[in-house]
Order: structure tokens, then C-alpha cells, then sequence
């Protein structure tokens, strides 16, 4: 399966906040969305990093409550990885499994946000795809027998 397919049922929002702004106001995104990531865009609104659960944890872990005025940016991971509504959920898993992230924002052509898969996403595609395998052997053992 594409990742076309999943953006098509989990639809294509895309929670993101802009660089400057605070630790706080992601962690009420986080909570108030119940996601584990945020995409942070740049002035333009291009992709600038992705901030996750994780980020704030380790930010908190190591500066204490004063990380939450301080400015998302500092804390983001800026070299993020992407993919494209054409890559597949195959794709995705190795992506995810060699870069040890659960987050991966799908691009176009030019660079734009198209949606966001989550390891979550990619672990139903994976359930409902085996699901149907089983189905489908059952019935030709059935119809064999
Ligand atoms: P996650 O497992 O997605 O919660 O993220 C674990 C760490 O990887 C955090 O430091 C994130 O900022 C970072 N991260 C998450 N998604 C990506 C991605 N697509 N590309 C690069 N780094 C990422």
C-alpha cells in the first residue's frame, strides 16, 4: 500500500507551529491534538523540523520548567526525513525502524506538506492488510476442502 492510500483515510491535517513558537504551546498541541508530533514551519510556512514527545522530555529532563518559554526551534530536529505520497507503507517501516522515529511528514514535488503518517498508521495498514490474508487463506482452504 502508498502512503496516498493512508493520507486518503486518516486525512491530510498537518499540526504544526511556527519556529518561535514556545515549548508551552507545543505541549498543549501535543495534549490537546493527543498527537506525538508537531511539524514547526519557518517564516514561509516551509518544513523547518519536527518536535516530538520526545524532544520535550529531553528538554525538560535537562533544563527543567524554564525549556517551556523557550522557543521550539532550539529543541526541534531540523534534518527531518520525508517521504512522498508514492513511497510504501514497506518504505515507511524501514524508514521509521533505521532512523528510530515514529514521524515521517510526506512532501510533493515542491517541497509542500501533503499529511503526516505515524509508526500508529503504519501499524493498521500493516493489521488490516494481514487480517485480509488470513481471510483470504481461510477461504481457499475451505473451498480446497
Ligand atoms: P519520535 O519517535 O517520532 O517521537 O521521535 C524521536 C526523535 O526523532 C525526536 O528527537 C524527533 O524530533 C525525531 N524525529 C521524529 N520524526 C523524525 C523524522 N521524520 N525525521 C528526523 N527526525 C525525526
Amino acid at each position: 500500500m502508498q502512503v496516498m492510500q493512508i493520507l486518503r483515510e486518516k486525512g491530510r491535517e498537518v499540526m504544526s507551529l511556527p519556529c518561535d513558537a514556545t515549548l508551552f504551546e507545543a505541549t498543549r498541541m501535543l495534549s490537546q491534538k493527543r498527537i506525538g508530533a508537531l511539524v514547526i514551519r519557518d517564516g514561509q510556512g516551509r518544513l523547518a523540523g519536527i518536535l516530538s514527545e520526545r524532544d520535550v522530555v529531553r528538554a525538560l529532563s535537562t533544563e527543567s520548567i524554564t525549556a517551556l518559554a523557550r522557543p521550539v526551534s532550539v529543541y526541534m530536529t531540523r534534518a527531518v526525513a520525508t517521504c512522498t505520497e508514492l513511497d510504501t507503507v514497506e518504505d515507511l517501516m524501514e524508514m521509521m525502524t533505521q532512523g528510530r522515529f515514529r514521524h515521517v511528514p510526506v512532501v510533493d514535488e515542491s517541497g509542500q506538506l501533503r499529511g503526516v503518517v505515524s509508526i500508529g498508521d503504519v501499524v493498521r495498514v500493516q493489521i488490516e492488510e494481514t487480517s485480509r490474508e488470513a481471510a483470504s487463506l481461510r477461504q481457499y482452504i475451505a473451498a480446497a476442502g
